[in-house]
């Protein structure tokens, strides 16, 4: 047996058919850039997340970034993040010429430890970067309330929970904006780059229209510095047909990381769901002390699995001017040399499951 980490082929041949029915309608019209689907699929994704506007963009990266610039963060501002996160959270604080201020992860959800935000509030925080780590809303209410102690805008980083919820409503709906990304491997994928910023600020709204499209209003007329960060039309129109499976593959998702938990609680450490939320399993990652071994008898029964993230953000090269040192974070940094991810998506056969799960349980 061979258990790929994704396999994206598996989700896209029952599609088949639609997608090319979906493609040469679009080819068919002609209108590649800003076309109907984008704006359909606008429409349906703020439908779905539960917000007044869904506005396409190039890349998840791209929508964290134009949501800072909506609400005017930029130079001199700072911005809190987790220091557990994928690097894009943090280089999109800093596209905008912000500074990052790190907080560390809470040990049980994996996301921002939001009782730890006060202690890295200076006068020159604008906002903060709650980021739903490998699906799970972090405590949603927790980070409101100190963002709304200090004034801060809220960005929440969705680009790995399409779907979940948090006391029943949709990760996206909850922050002043949202990004999200349709990377091919996310849960809601297209067949290339795609972003979307989510808001129920009108004037928000208005303004990313513009930013993400040379800051025009009308064609050749520019009100301000924009950039071309376009949702494509063709990738659109590929993820209004992929939408409706979204709460079936996740749905999918959950139950096989319920078997993974239920096989595995007594040999690893298995995911901790918060009350409250709907984990959407974008990653299904496990702790132990003997990584290096476990992923080489996975690896030796051609499973693959991941490492999300090896380092983390604080220490990163590319941080480096930001002067954080090892030591700092040590919930995100004890984690980052323990964690694993196992492979999680919604085809996995039953006896793909349980042939990780074997293997996972397996005496070395
Ligand atoms: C994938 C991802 C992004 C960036 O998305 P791209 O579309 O690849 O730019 C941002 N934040 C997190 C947490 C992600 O997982």
């Amino acid at each position: 047996m061979h258990v790929p980490f994704v396999d994206l082929r598996a989700q896209h041949v029952p599609l088949t058919a639609a997608i090319e029915g979906t493609l040469r309608e679009t080819i068919g019209r002609g209108d590649f850039i800003m076309g109907a689907a984008v704006e359909r699929f606008e429409t349906e994704f703020a439908a779905y997340i539960g917000t007044r506007h869904a506005l396409g963009v190039g890349t998840g990266l791209s929508a964290i970034e134009l949501a800072l610039r909506a609400f005017d963060i930029g130079p001199g501002d700072e911005v809190i993040a987790p220091a557990n996160t994928f690097i894009a959270t943090v280089l999109a604080i800093m596209a905008v010429g912000a500074r990052p201020v790190f907080v560390d992860m809470d040990a049980s959800s994996y996301g921002i430890d939001a009782s730890a935000i006060d202690a890295a509030v200076t006068s020159r925080t604008r906002a903060v970067v709650p980021v739903h780590l490998y699906g799970q809303p972090v405590d949603l209410d927790a980070v409101a309330a100190v963002a709304r102690r200090h004034s801060l805008v809220v960005v929440e980083d969705a680009a790995q929970a399409h779907g979940a919820r948090y006391k029943g409503k949709r990760a996206g709906s909850f922050g002043h904006a949202a990004a999200f990304s349709f990377y091919p491997s996310k849960n809601l994928g297209a067949l290339g780059d795609g972003g979307m910023i989510t808001t129920n600020d009108d004037r928000a709204a208005e303004k990313l229209r513009l930013l993400r499209n040379y800051g025009q209003r009308v064609k050749y007329y520019h009100a301000m510095p924009g950039t071309n960060s376009r949702l494509d039309t063709l990738q659109a129109a590929v993820l209004s047909v992929k939408l409706p499976h979204l709460d079936g593959w996740n749905a999918a998702r959950r139950a096989h990381a319920d078997v993974y938990s239920s096989r595995l609680a007594a040999h690893v450490l298995t995911p901790v769901v918060a009350a409250n939320v709907e984990h959407i399993f974008h990653l299904y990652v496990v702790q132990t002390d003997e990584r290096a071994a476990l992923e080489r008898r996975l690896s030796e029964r051609q499973i693959h699995t991941g490492i999300h993230y090896p380092v983390p953000a604080h220490l990163q090269e590319a941080c480096a001017p930001l002067g954080y040192k090892a030591g700092d974070f040590p919930v995100t940094e004890a984690a980052a040399s323990r964690i694993l991810s196992l492979p999680m998506y919604a085809e996995l056969t039953d006896e793909q499951i349980h042939y990780v799960a074997d293997a996972v349980c397996a005496r070395m």
